[in-house]
């Protein structure tokens, strides 16, 4: 089957056409780096707007460059939270407008589920379970994904996520926004030993992830006008990678073998974050899977593939289900934890 993919979660809009079978027909995206610049970061009311604009003229040269119509698609999926909920709004009922003009059934697609999923978009191979570490501008969680619908969250962060962090210090080195491919720039030409930087919650008993220590003391660092911006950006990116690999390696170690290793989510983007976590599959004798960069941070593919796999469980969504700025993939752990993590 073929489906559209629509994704207004954050600040990319973009629709996609993806078959069941892997192919991606066409992916477009538009970005809002020019319009949040100026203000360090995403500005929910212009991010709402830009999308409203850009919306309808993605998706019709999604259809285009695919050389296909409205009627040709078997099912519309969009993404309807987590996110910035003016932004969801936008291409929730983009989608639901879409299906009930052409009789075609809605997918309601939790964005985090299309992060999760989009390994298995790339790599046919990719069965049930396997434990993913989700590394974004929102999220950094470690789940076990059992199957379409099915997941366990093993870690959350108890404050920052760690794209975020990446963002924060990329502002206080003054390199604009989106921070992280900056800050990774950066770190090239740095001495990551330089800057003596801790490593919050690493060694805890407790599962979790912290970040914002991390953060304030790169503020510090920064403060004390001793370092090249470049040793601090070095010494950042390996505090975060020293934090995600304990924090994982622990989550394999406290739970049953499984063996395949999957990152998903923007900060998967990051080469030194990968080269780790490829270093700890082999370790652990697990199997590595990363998506291919643009896949990684926000894209409509990964809705589209998560709608195509909802779809064939049978899964799909009445036109008056709401936009949810909050939605956890495993509401368990979310109550287990309280309000906030
Ligand atoms: P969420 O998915 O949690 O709602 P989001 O959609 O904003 O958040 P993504 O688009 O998945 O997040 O990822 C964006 C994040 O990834 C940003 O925080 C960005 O700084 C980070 N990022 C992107 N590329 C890199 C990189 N090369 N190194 C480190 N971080 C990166
Ligand atoms: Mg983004
Ligand atoms: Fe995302």
């Amino acid at each position: 089957s073929i489906i559209l993919g629509i994704e207004s979660s954050c600040d990319e809009t973009a629709a996609a056409l993806v078959t069941s079978d892997r192919e991606i027909l066409a992916h477009k995206l538009a970005g809002q780096e020019a319009e949040h610049a100026p203000y360090g970061g995403v500005v929910p009311e212009i991010a709402a707007r830009a999308h409203a604009e850009s919306i309808t003229p993605l998706i019709d040269s999604a259809l285009e460059e695919a050389g296909l119509t409205l009627s040709d698609v078997d099912a519309i999926a969009a993404t309807a939270g987590p996110g910035l909920i003016g932004g969801v709004m936008v291409g929730l009922v983009t989608g639901k407008a879409l299906a009930m003009a052409a009789d075609k059934p809605l997918v309601a697609v939790n964005h985090l589920e299309g992060h999760a999923l989009s390994p298995r978009l790339v790599n046919p191979e990719l069965a049930f379970p396997y434990m993913l570490l989700l590394v974004s501008g929102g999220h950094c969680q470690i789940l076990l994904v059992n199957g379409v619908n099915q997941y366990r969250r093993i870690a959350t962060t108890i404050d920052d996520a760690a794209g975020e962090a990446f963002d924060k210090t990329a502002k206080i080195l003054g390199l604009g926004y989106p921070g992280g491919p900056k800050v990774e720039e950066m770190a090239r030409s740095g001495n990551a030993d330089a800057v003596p930087l801790p490593r919050p919650l690493t060694g805890s008993a407790e599962p979790h992830f912290s970040f914002a220590g991390l953060k304030s003391a790169v503020v510090r660092a920064f403060d004390t006008g001793k370092y090249k911006k470049e040793d601090i950006a070095a010494s950042f990116q390996q505090a975060v990678v020293d934090c995600l690999q304990d924090r994982l390696e622990k989550a394999l170690r406290d739970n049953p073998p499984v063996g395949q290793l999957v990152v998903a989510g923007g900060v998967a983007a990051n080469g030194p974050v990968r080269a780790m976590l490829e270093e700890v599959a082999s370790k652990n004798d697990m199997t590595f899977t990363a998506p291919p960069l643009w896949l990684c941070t926000d894209n409509a593919a990964m809705i589209a593939w998560a709608g195509a796999e909802r779809f064939a469980a049978g899964l799909t969504d009445p036109l008056d289900i709401a936009a949810r700025p909050r939605w956890p993939l495993d509401p368990d752990a979310e109550k287990a934890r309280g309000a906030g993590v």
